[in-house]
């Protein structure tokens, strides 16, 4: 419902104005985003040189900026400023995946209940079995033990626990640069199948220029020349 609401009205999605982020210890800015207006079911590639503010940019969105930074400027997620917003329920629409993500407790099973556990839900477990099957992996895999996974499963189990509800916004930041091609490309082509039957927007940092050309256009961040 909401959705489709937010379409007839013509909200953008993300709305950023005039936002800075700045070392609040060394009153350094690490990043000036002036404008940048992102529309439900884009895919956007967010470029620029290593240390330019990539990640930072995917991370502001996600109000995982930690305190030592400080974020100046409007954010508006559906047209609402995020600073009414409690940043846990946030990132439950705008989900940040790291490229080298933490699994927790013993099993897949674990993670995979996570999500239902904080929202006070039981666990759906075909539900999970289905994304497990989706991505590549078994449903044999389920009680696996998070230390017997390689790394292409590690970073499917992440993604899965991030897609069991899934967010308005995946926020994919290099997940699959310390996974060799094979591996990179099937999760991407896993990913890239869900946003087309979802019709999820995704914002991606990646190195490889196969992922970026499937991005419907590019938001280069330009590095700092103080920086
Ligand atoms: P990229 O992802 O494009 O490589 P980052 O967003 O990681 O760039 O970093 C941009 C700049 O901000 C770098 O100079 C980095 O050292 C600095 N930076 C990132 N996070 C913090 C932080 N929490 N505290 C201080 N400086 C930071
Ligand atoms: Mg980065």
């Amino acid at each position: 419902m909401d959705a489709e609401k937010t379409r007839a009205d013509g909200r953008p999605l993300v709305l950023l104005d005039r936002v800075t982020v700045k070392d609040k210890k060394k009153d350094r800015v690490i990043l000036e985003v002036p404008h940048f207006r992102l529309d439900r079911g884009e895919t956007v590639a967010i470029t620029g040189p290593s240390g330019s503010g990539k990640s930072t940019f995917l991370k502001l969105l996600a109000l995982m900026t930690n305190d030592k930074l400080e974020v100046e400027g409007t954010y508006l997620l559906e047209g609402e400023p995020v600073g009414d917003m409690d940043p846990t329920h946030l990132r439950r629409e705008v989900s940040y995946c790291f490229q080298n993500p933490l699994l927790f407790g013993e099993t897949v099973a674990d993670n995979l209940a996570f999500p239902y556990e904080i929202r006070g839900l039981d666990f759906d477990r075909d539900h999970a079995l289905d994304l497990l099957v989706q991505s590549g992996l078994s449903k044999e895999d389920l009680y696996k033990g998070v230390g017997q996974l390689s790394g292409g499963e590690r970073q499917r189990v992440a993604l899965i626990r991030n897609l069991l509800f899934l967010p308005k916004i995946l926020l994919l930041d290099e997940i699959t640069s310390s996974l060799d091609k094979e591996n990179s490309q099937n999760i991407m082509a896993w990913l890239w199948d869900l946003r087309a039957k979802e019709d999820l927007t995704f914002l991606l940092v990646s190195h490889d220029p196969e992922d970026r050309a499937m991005a419907d256009r590019s938001f280069p961040i330009p590095m700092r020349k103080e920086a």
